[in-house]
């Protein structure tokens, strides 16, 4: 069959190569000039540095045929994300941990007594909660929620951390011992060559054309037999329905000798520091040494139509909107929508390979039970 792939992302790759592998005719279009799609890396012409072009990504998950899918086509290097954050004057540990417990109170506990001491701190008249602020106050308590979360989030997000759902910081750990590891999965790591290396390996198969610089246009179908679509499932529809909201990233960029912050990510808890993050990328690719340093500056707003939509919002509007987008893609025939723009949802790499992977495990049982798609 002759298949078409928007996008030339984690999820084009991955059901492309599948597909291929199974013996399809696979063609994949992506409007950038570059494979990878929010994971491409490029080296920095000046000082040499793997930069992570649309922001830090660190390869994280628990799924063992992941991991192994992903060192088919790279070798991963150890790496441990562990985050620092600025609040108040003073740099702590994250994520939350006995370390940061004992530094920001000033007290020297062990672990049940953090958990004891945090407890009494924490709002327990919360029994369910629902909003970002009440997972907060449930959990952490004021203290800690006003110095590394309140004023993160409302930079992050645009908005009161009342109005976000309690999922978003679910998926940050609080830890009563010294485990500063920022994810607590079983397998971690960075590709030796950075991500688009490892994309274009997973690209580099005779049943695969990739062509950059390229648009989807509706038409385009007539010439295939079954579309996967990574782009926005909103811009799939030409937004007919209105636009689903989305977070943007600017990223200023600096260059400095050395070492610029000492470590790879730097968050700022503080409300009036105008940027949420500094990234400093050479700490990505600790196997790696380099005279110069390349950094970050991350800024988060509301996306204009125009912008790189990075994070779906999610929001009580938004899910209306996005129940009917769903509607609409459940109906249109010969065209699978896939990953984190084509789902709308806040996908990690590893669940968005996972996704990959069984979606073109479906479509060609489909194929053998000769059921439409
Ligand atoms: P994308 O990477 O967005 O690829 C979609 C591609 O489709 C793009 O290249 C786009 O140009 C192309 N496209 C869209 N519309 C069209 C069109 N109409 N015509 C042609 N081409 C089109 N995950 C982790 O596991 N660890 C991390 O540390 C991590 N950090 C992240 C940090 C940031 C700032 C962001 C935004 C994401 C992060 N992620 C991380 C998530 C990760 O980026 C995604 O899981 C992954 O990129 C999803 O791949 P995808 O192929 O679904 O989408
Ligand atoms: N967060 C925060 N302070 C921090 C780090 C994270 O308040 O220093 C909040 C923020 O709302 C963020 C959420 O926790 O969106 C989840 O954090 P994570 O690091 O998983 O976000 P990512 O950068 O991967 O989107």
């Amino acid at each position: 069959m002759k298949l078409l792939f928007v996008g030339a992302g984690m999820s084009g790759a991955v059901a492309g190569r599948q597909l291929a592998e199974a013996g399809h005719e696979v063609h994949i279009i992506d409007r950038r000039d570059h494979v990878g799609g929010n994971c491409h890396t490029e080296r920095d012409g000046d000082t040499g540095v793997m930069v992570h072009v649309y922001g830090p990504h660190i390869f994280h998950t628990d799924d063992e045929g992941v991991w192994d899918y992903v060192n088919r086509f790279a070798t991963f290097m150890p790496y441990k994300n562990r985050v620092k954050t600025t609040s108040q004057g003073a740099v702590y540990s994250l994520p939350v941990n006995l370390h940061t417990i004992n530094q920001f109170y000033g007290k020297t506990m062990r672990p049940a007594e953090a958990r004891a001491f945090l407890e009494e701190q924490a709002d327990t008249s919360i029994t369910d909660p629902q909003t970002f602020e009440d997972q907060a106050l449930r959990f952490v308590g004021p203290d800690l929620y006003a110095a590394f979360f309140k004023g993160y989030t409302e930079k992050q997000w645009g908005c009161s951390p009342t109005d976000l759902p309690a999922s978003i910081l679910k998926r940050l750990p609080v830890r009563f011992n010294y485990d500063d590891n920022y994810f607590f999965h079983r397998f971690q790591g960075m590709p030796e060559h950075g991500y688009t290396a490892l994309v274009e390996q997973m690209l580099d198969h005779p049943g695969i054309t990739v062509q950059l610089g390229t648009d989807y246009t509706p038409g385009m179908a007539d010439a295939y037999d079954h579309v996967f679509y990574a782009g926005p499932l909103d811009g799939y529809f030409d937004y007919k329905l209105g636009r689903l909201g989305y977070r943007t990233l600017d990223f200023e960029k600096f260059t400095e000798d050395g070492d610029y912050q000492g470590c790879a990510v730097m968050n700022y808890g503080d409300r009036d520091v105008p940027y949420t993050r500094i990234t400093e990328h050479k700490h990505f690719s600790p196997w790696e040494s380099h005279e110069g340093s390349v950094c970050y500056r991350e800024f988060s707003r509301a996306a204009e139509p125009d912008d790189i939509p990075y994070y779906p919002i999610r929001m009580v509007d938004e899910k209306a909107l996005l129940a009917d987008y769903v509607a609409l893609a459940e109906q249109a025939q010969g065209v699978t929508f896939v990953g984190r723009l084509g789902t709308y949802r806040y996908l990690d790499m590893d669940v968005t390979i996972r996704e990959a992977l069984d979606v073109a495990d479906a479509f060609l049982a489909a194929q053998t039970e000769g059921r439409a798609m």
